[in-house]
């Protein structure tokens, strides 16, 4: 979801962007028009985050899934990295790792069928590797971390996709946080990498420039065309968000979401969702039904509710209710409602 009001301006600035007499769409990258967007999503960004002066913010295109691979290639070449398992998410970056630096899985909770964020001292480390990777949530799982690791001898690296920006986040304990836009941001097409400047002296000058972050940096992101209707839809966003309040509304706001969800789960036995408490995301709520032959009806009738995307990943099966930033606590109400009355639909 977009929040409206960002829906209904971009709209409103469709055919004449402030006086300029054209689409945002239309100016070049490079022209004072759309550098001042550039500039002011970034120091929005910046002012959301509080993000330290010795980051960068790149704004990039490739998905969360084309950093699976630059993160290691730019880090770990002929080093080891580690990286913790918790979910799909997770498991993909670990296998992209593999084919270009050598990887150790530290943590691993697929045997409780990824159910959890593994406790830190349950973690076999070993020491001298180029990086820790996680995922902050894992979106298809539902599992999020409620704790920043502590202690590592290695700089901290998080897919942040499906989280950023859902509450503040210590920006200054990790090396580098990474996020697809069109989770909790914006529309598709825009990755946003946040990267403390040290780590980019580590980039490899034999990787090719558009797949080499420190060159990335060097040309404020805009080493080619990037994509710049994204870029500005994801800055009026970032307005917003400072307009409801910032990062602990955010967090407020979301929480009380979450909560009044899994309470509605958890009260009824017609309804389960599998994650240990501690770990539960406050951005994806997956939940099965006690008896799973009715998760097509679900489905089929939530849509005629107007309650769409609910069902569950295709690798999971079930439903999953996510509930990013633009979500009114009135959408968690109607989907509440929904659930109950299905329930008694089906006694
Ligand atoms: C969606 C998602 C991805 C993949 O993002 P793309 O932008 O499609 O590459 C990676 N990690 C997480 C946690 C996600 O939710």
């Amino acid at each position: 979801m977009l929040p409206e009001t960002v829906l209904t301006r971009a709209r409103d600035e469709m055919l004449d962007w402030h006086g300029s007499g054209m689409s945002i769409m239309e100016v070049s990258h490079r022209g004072k028009l759309f550098l001042s967007v550039a500039e002011k999503a970034e120091q929005d960004l910046r002012d959301l985050l509080n993000i330290p002066d010795d980051y960068d913010v790149l704004f990039m295109q490739g998905g969360a899934t084309l950093l699976f691979s630059l993160i290691p290639m730019n880090f770990a070449a002929g080093k080891v990295a580690q990286y913790i398992q918790t979910g799909s998410w997770s498991k993909k970056s670990i296998a992209a790792a593999g084919k270009l630096c050598s990887v150790e899985v530290v943590a691993d909770s697929s045997g409780t069928g990824y159910d959890r964020a593994p406790a830190q001292d349950s973690w076999d480390t070993v020491p001298d590797s180029a990086y820790l990777h996680y995922c902050m949530n894992e979106t298809i799982h539902g599992v999020e971390f409620p704790f920043v690791p502590q202690g590592m001898d290695c700089p901290l690296i998080t897919d942040c996709s499906s989280t950023i920006l859902s509450r503040p986040m210590p920006v200054n304990e990790f090396g580098l946080i990474y996020a697809g836009a069109q989770k909790n941001i914006g529309p598709a097409g825009l990755t946003l990498v946040i990267v403390r400047k040290d780590l980019l002296e580590l980039c490899p000058d034999s990787i090719p420039d558009v797949l080499n972050l420190s060159k990335v940096a060097a040309s404020d992101s805009m080493l080619n065309t990037p994509p710049t209707y994204s870029w500005y839809l994801a800055g009026l966003v970032f307005e917003w968000l400072k307009e409801q309040g910032g990062l602990e509304e955010m967090e407020r706001r979301n929480r009380r979401k979450a909560q009044r969800l899994y309470a509605a789960i958890d009260g009824s036995d017609f309804y389960k969702n599998p994650v240990q408490l501690d770990s539960r995301s406050l951005m994806n709520i997956p939940f099965i039904l006690a008896d799973s032959s009715l998760d097509a009806e679900f489905v089929r009738q939530a849509e005629e509710a107007g309650l769409s995307g609910l069902k569950g990943h295709r690798s999971v099966g079930g439903m999953r209710a996510s509930i990013y930033n633009a979500m009114p606590e009135a959408g968690i109400e109607a989907l509440v409602s929904f659930m109950a009355e299905f329930e008694r639909n089906s006694a």
